[in-house]
């Protein structure tokens, strides 16, 4: 008889697949598996939808991968050729800021924003600490809230002293599967925490994305949480900030440049110098946000410097 289920746990020999009943089978996965894909060093990833058919021994055997939404990915480690993916099936990435302590950073919201787009992951933008607030900041979080609602974009803002705000936000984890990711001290423990105080948290489910860490030999997993739902807490997660994306292209992932980038004259316009430019006209009309414009200038400079 075979189960539907996810993969909650991988560790490149066995997977740890979650059932429609909430038990946990050790899983294998049969050899023909294996060499299909060469993309990926690892055909199996967590958050994958499976069915697995129950051996005598009480493990089981993973017989059907179901076919990605969606997955987020990082180069192969240990010298090996392609990339591995590090989740699947992740129905939303929040991105935490804090209004104060630290300060509040933009760019790193419209970074991942890119990000999320490449990956085809929903994003949704949480601005914490609303508590430590003072009149000028309470401004600039109104108009962040207006510009990304603008842009279609899911936006809250929360304190763990707000229980509001707290429910609001388990209401957008229930029953999905999420991903957290933040500067550390930004309240990503405390947030989770107090959406879910039976939660056991591990550490790599709150590390810090912007800061290289040292390598670890932990194996990705999704978390479950109490309320319903999985949070992927995955080594390495941080490096979502990566994706190989041609300069040219970027702009393609800022919604409001969609309608301008039309009117450039050259059709590899980067938006940045180029003359009878659609996006800056777009601009100096006051159409753009300067911050996202900004935003904009600081991701096309990275990613030149990486090509
Ligand atoms: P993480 O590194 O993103 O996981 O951040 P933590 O959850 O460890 O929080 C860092 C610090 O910020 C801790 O001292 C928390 O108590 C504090 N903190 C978290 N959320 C809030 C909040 O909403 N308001 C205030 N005032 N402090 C908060
Ligand atoms: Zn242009």
């Amino acid at each position: 008889m075979e189960h539907k289920g996810k993969v909650i746990q991988s560790t490149g020999s066995w997977y740890k697949v979650a059932v429609e009943s909430g038990e946990v089978i050790d899983c294998r996965l049969p050899g023909r598996f294996r060499l299909e894909d060469h993309q990926q060093t690892n055909p199996i990833a967590v958050g994958d939808n499976v069915r697995i058919s129950m051996n005598e021994d009480g493990t089981g055997s993973i017989e059907y991968i179901e076919d990605r939404m969606n997955y987020v990915t990082r180069k192969a480690t240990h010298g090996r050729r392609g990339e591995q993916i590090m989740a699947a099936n992740i129905d939303r990435a929040f991105v935490i800021q804090s209004v104060r302590k630290p300060k509040l950073k933009e760019g790193f919201i419209d970074r991942f924003l890119v990000t999320c787009e490449a990956y085809e992951v929903s994003p949704f933008i949480i601005i914490n600490k609303m508590d430590l607030a003072r009149d000028k900041d309470l401004k600039f979080v109104d108009h962040l809230v207006h510009l990304y609602h603008d842009l279609g974009y899911n936006i809250i803002t929360t304190s763990i002293q707000d229980e509001n705000s707290i429910n609001n936000l388990r209401e957008e984890l229930k029953n999905r599967t999420s991903v957290f990711i933040g500067p550390s001290g930004v309240g990503k423990t405390s947030l989770l925490n107090a959406m879910d105080p039976e939660l056991e948290l591990p550490i790599a489910a709150v590390s810090d994305y912007s800061k290289k860490g040292k390598h670890t030999t932990t194996y990705a997993r999704l978390v479950q949480l109490h309320f319903g739902g999985y949070l992927v807490d995955t080594p390495g997660i941080r490096e979502f900030g990566l994706v190989n994306i041609e300069p040219a292209e970027l702009s393609l992932f800022f919604p409001e440049m969609l309608g301008p980038r039309q009117h450039c004259k050259y059709y590899n316009c980067t938006h940045s110098h180029e003359p009878n430019c659609g996006v800056m006209e777009a601009f100096e009309r006051g159409e753009i946000d300067p911050g996202r414009y900004k935003s904009y200038l600081q991701i096309l400079e990275s990613l030149e410097e990486s090509n």
